[in-house]
């Protein structure tokens, strides 16, 4: 029997869990964050932070753990990193799943920054109305930038130690599709979306909206990932598995 810790919080973590535990002789843990509440709970679910990297060693020597794959969010990048450190540590063969991110069209209108600290700073020499889509943990570092109006979604309310931007705060949760990504950008009078550079499908309508309203993005890079063998995809993601366990 091979265990297979699978670091979560997306939805491809979630496939590629429920098609790993199809496989024979494989028996798989996944592993959420919790900074939402979880309606699911299963006996290979685990919830909370592990504790750095040295609580992450323990808990992968406790569970005798052979093989991780990373399949968080490509912002992320912490936990990448301790589970790559923790991995090489215990000699584990460690994978990280990571979406291919979005490359930019004829019609998009972006404005590729560092990080949210630089998004934060360009705002105020480009806009007055934005569509903040960047989830909830982060938006504190814009609720300091002046003269400009926030509308922000998030799926939950933002914990109490948030501090929120001037403007609006919608809660709800998606998939959203590109017409009412439209219409909610026309309602609120947006002109700049702020976004970090996904990827995937579920959350791409918000550009397509923009690209086809003219609105300009303040694009945020992804952060720089450990070092490793990569996949793009789930069915890549269940060969490395096929190969390494053989
Ligand atoms: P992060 O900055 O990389 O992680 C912060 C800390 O949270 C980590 O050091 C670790 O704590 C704990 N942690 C993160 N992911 C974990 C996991 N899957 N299982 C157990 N502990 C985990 O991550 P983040 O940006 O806060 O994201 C947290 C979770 O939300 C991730 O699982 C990610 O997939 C999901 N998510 C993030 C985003 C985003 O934009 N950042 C978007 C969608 C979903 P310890 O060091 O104490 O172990």
């Amino acid at each position: 029997m091979v265990k297979i810790l699978i670091l979560g919080g997306t939805q491809e973590a979630r496939l590629l869990a429920k098609k790993t535990a199809n496989l024979p002789n494989i028996q798989v843990k996944i592993s959420l964050a919790g900074l939402t509440s979880q309606a699911v709970t299963s006996k290979n679910l685990r919830v909370g932070s592990f504790g750095g990297v040295a609580g992450l060693i323990n808990y992968l020597q406790e569970e005798k753990i052979d093989l991780i794959i990373d399949a968080t969010h490509p912002f992320a990048s912490q936990i990448s990193h301790n589970a790559a450190i923790a991995a090489e540590n215990l000699g584990l063969p460690f994978l990280m799943l990571i979406r291919p991110k979005w490359e930019s069209v004829v019609g998009d209108k972006w404005i590729e920054v560092e990080n949210i600290q630089a998004a934060a700073e360009i705002l105020p020499n480009c806009a007055k109305r934005v569509f903040l889509t960047i989830g909830r943990q982060e938006v504190t570092a814009f609720s300091q930038v002046e003269n400009i109006w926030f509308l922000m979604r998030a799926i939950e309310k933002p914990s109490s130690d948030i501090v929120l931007p001037k403007g609006l705060l919608l809660l709800e949760r998606g998939p959203f599709d590109k017409d009412s990504e439209k219409q909610l950008l026309k309602k609120h009078n947006i002109d700049t979306l702020v976004s970090k550079n996904s990827g995937g499908n579920a959350t791409y309508a918000k550009i397509i909206a923009a690209r086809e309203l003219g609105i300009k993005i303040v694009m945020i890079k992804r952060p720089m990932l450990p070092q490793g063998d990569r996949v793009e995809d789930i069915e890549s993601a269940l060969e490395w598995v096929k190969r390494v366990r053989s």
